[in-house]
């Protein structure tokens, strides 16, 4: 069975293409960028991934080596999301599976990152850290459904890294840039803000802000908002682990790039002897295959057609009869 997924949840375009092996065949993608000193414009974004879509097809059919004839199954992203991107992935996800007379089905965008973590990394009972510009979420599988143990309570990890980044003047996406600098910073004391099993980074971002303002090297500030805010992560995570009895670790979403947040995780995990593991870059970020490979064993499990969108929808309101 040849399926194949669209991504529009955010600011990237994606359309992957992968078997019932989980082989990807194709993985291609166009990115929103916003103007200089601005955040996403969801509109703008929309109107970015009706102008790039067809051009991101026809580049993944290439790749793939098929034909839409060979395409036994189309589907989408269909949340959470910024309402403007997902209704221009779904509507283009209809037109295809219409005009080609193949069923459709919409999955969780969070699901899809844990899922293709799980085929990545092998791991069958993780402990999911999943971490992008948006989302900021600790996931186990526990009775029928991926839990949320733990999630931030205003915005996500990366929009933060991004917004802190863009407010001293750094260019999107700001997050990798943060990284270079910390490099070359020292610790300086900030909040550290972890509410039982969550998290609240906007504080945080407001502090450096303020300690910018009054003349702190950006470098210490960048090390230090990094520090602080993966220790946080690592802090809950670590509860996750100890409180479920599990001892794998898989890391994932766009901000899993970040080499310093891999080095906390990994060692906590080795320190408990358990098992850490990160999504490669291509697949950890938004993208079109893990919608792809989402779908195909959705459908396998009987999951009905959808030709909607829920900008809302939350990890823990999917059921998952395809995990055991
Ligand atoms: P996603 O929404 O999953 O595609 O992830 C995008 C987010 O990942 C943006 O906020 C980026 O700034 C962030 N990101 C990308 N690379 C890095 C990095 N090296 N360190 C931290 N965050 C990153
Ligand atoms: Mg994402």
């Amino acid at each position: 069975m040849i399926c194949l997924g669209i991504e529009s949840t955010a600011h990237t375009f994606g359309i992957g293409i992968c078997d019932d092996k989980g082989r990807i065949l194709a993985n291609e993608r166009s990115v929103y960028k916003p103007k200089k000193g601005w955040g996403i414009v969801p509109m703008e974004a929309g109107k970015h991934h009706e102008e790039t879509r067809d051009g991101v097809l026809r580049k993944a059919l290439e790749k793939s080596g098929k034909r839409m004839e060979d395409v036994d199954l189309i589907t989408y992203s269909r949340g959470p999301g910024l309402p403007p991107c997902l209704y221009k992935g779904m509507e283009f996800a209809k037109n295809l599976a219409g005009e080609n007379k193949i069923p459709l089905i919409g999955v969780n965008h969070c699901v899809a990152h844990i899922e293709i973590g799980r085929l990545t990394s092998g791991f069958k009972d993780p402990v999911v850290v999943y971490v992008s510009g948006g989302n900021t979420q600790i996931i186990s599988f526990s009775e029928s459904r991926y839990r949320v143990f733990g999630e931030c309570m205003d915005i996500g990890i990366g929009n933060a890294l991004d917004k802190f980044g863009r407010s001293v003047g750094l260019d999107f996406p700001q997050a990798p840039k943060i990284e270079q600098l910390a490099k070359k910073g020292k610790w300086i004391d900030l909040p550290y803000v972890v509410k039982g099993m969550d998290l609240s980074f906007s504080g945080i971002v407001t502090a450096c802000l303020n300690k910018h303002k009054s003349g702190e090297p950006l470098e210490n500030l960048c090390y230090s908002i990094q520090e602080v805010f993966f220790s946080m992560l690592t802090e809950v995570t670590e509860r996750a682990l100890a409180h479920l009895g599990k001892d794998q670790v898989l890391l994932t979403g766009g901000v899993a790039a970040n080499l310093r947040l891999q080095e906390m995780l990994n060692k906590m995990a080795k320190e408990r002897k358990g098992k850490f593991a990160v999504v490669p870059r291509e697949l950890s970020g938004d993208n079109g295959a893990m919608i792809a490979w989402n779908g195909l064993i959705a459908h396998k499990s009987g999951q009905k057609s959808s030709r909607d969108v829920d900008s809302r929808w939350r990890t823990d309101d999917v059921d998952v009869p395809w995990v055991k």
